[in-house]
């Protein structure tokens, strides 16, 4: 099981083998982490991005998969882009947030990475509560069966961290 650690700050300050991005499947960009990724990461990002969706990603990449691409300019190696599913109360869609987990720790064990940094999937424009968010995102980084050494998980602001926080013990 990977160590689990809590930062709280801007996940494109961070230096990590891998930057997990809480992108969407169309992987040309969009707000909140996704836009603060691409502007500090560069155009290379990008450019891998439409690269993937002229190959064979041609519809984008769906919802609870992951894929990675460099890390242009930032202080990591990879960025592993994933799609969180947004929130609805009529369905139950954990399972797709728990698979954005367990995918991007499924590349990043492919690449090899050792330390790999998380934002808090699907809390953002997608709606996800997050103590319910916070309890997903730790359960299933302890039960993947990952080789990655250290998880981190990199919350933006407070109330954020504090829910990670209460889940990780
Ligand atoms: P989603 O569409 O998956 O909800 P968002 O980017 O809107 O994605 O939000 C996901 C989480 O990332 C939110 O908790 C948001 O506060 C946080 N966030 C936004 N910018 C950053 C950043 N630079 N570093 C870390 N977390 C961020």
């Amino acid at each position: 099981m990977p160590t689990i650690t809590l930062v709280q700050g801007d996940i494109t300050r961070e230096h990590a083998d891998a930057i997990v991005n809480a992108a969407n499947s169309s992987l040309l960009g969009g707000g909140g982490v996704d836009g603060a990724i691409h502007r500090r990461g560069g155009p290379a990002i990008l450019a891998e991005c439409r690269r993937l969706r002229a190959g064979h990603l041609g519809k984008g990449l769906p919802t609870g998969r992951a894929v990675a691409t460099t890390a242009g300019d930032l202080d990591a190696r990879w960025v592993i882009h994933t799609v969180g599913p947004v929130y609805s109360a009529a369905e139950d869609r954990s399972d797709l947030l728990a698979s954005c987990y367990r995918e991007s720790l499924r590349v990043a064990d492919e690449l090899g990475a050792r330390t790999v940094a998380f934002p808090a999937i699907s809390t953002g424009v997608y709606r996800w509560p997050l103590d319910d968010a916070a309890r997903i995102a730790v359960e299933t980084v302890k039960t993947a069966g990952t080789s990655v050494a250290e998880v981190r998980f990199v919350l933006f602001d407070d109330r954020a961290h504090q829910a990670f926080a209460a889940r990780v013990g």
